[in-house]
């Protein structure tokens, strides 16, 4: 995995002319990732991203747009939350239960407007729709 530990040494930083160098040349070589460094890395992300729930950033550009008033920021992040730490998963229905029914993730009617200004390209109703199911709602 040559291209990884390139990358590691890369965005470790730079402090004297050396170590630009040695970036310099990391970057003109071209023994880069195989095909099949490439897949398994790409299989790799895939189940991470998969397992953690979705990359939001809490920028909040999606939440004027939902006709429900749904606060997707925080529900995503419960989303993430109960599933990355199965054994914490009595926060999420404990937080859910601290809200308005019409403020949890089955609210969502999967209008899609979130989801075509998320600069994360999150499928938001999707999410939700999965969030709902995980909550038995
Ligand atoms: S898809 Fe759901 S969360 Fe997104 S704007 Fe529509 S109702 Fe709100
Ligand atoms: S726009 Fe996307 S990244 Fe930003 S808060 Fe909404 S879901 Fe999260």
């Amino acid at each position: 995995m040559r291209g990884v530990q390139g990358v590691g040494t890369i965005l470790s930083g730079m402090s004297d002319m050396d170590q630009l160098r040695e970036n310099i040349a990391l970057f003109e070589r071209e023994d880069t990732l195989s095909a099949e460094e490439d897949d398994a890395l790409l299989a790799l992300g895939r189940k991470l991203s998969s397992s953690k729930g979705v990359p939001c950033t809490a920028c909040h550009y999606c939440v004027s747009h939902c006709p429900q008033e749904l606060d997707i920021p925080r529900l995503l992040e419960l989303y993430n939350e109960h599933l990355s730490r199965p054994s914490f998963a009595f926060i999420a229905p404990m937080a859910l239960g601290a809200m308005p029914a019409d403020k949890h993730p089955s609210a969502c009617i999967g209008c899609g407007a979130c989801a075509q200004v998320c600069p994360q390209q999150i499928d938001i109703p999707e999410a939700l729709a999965d969030f709902a199911r995980l909550m038995g709602e």
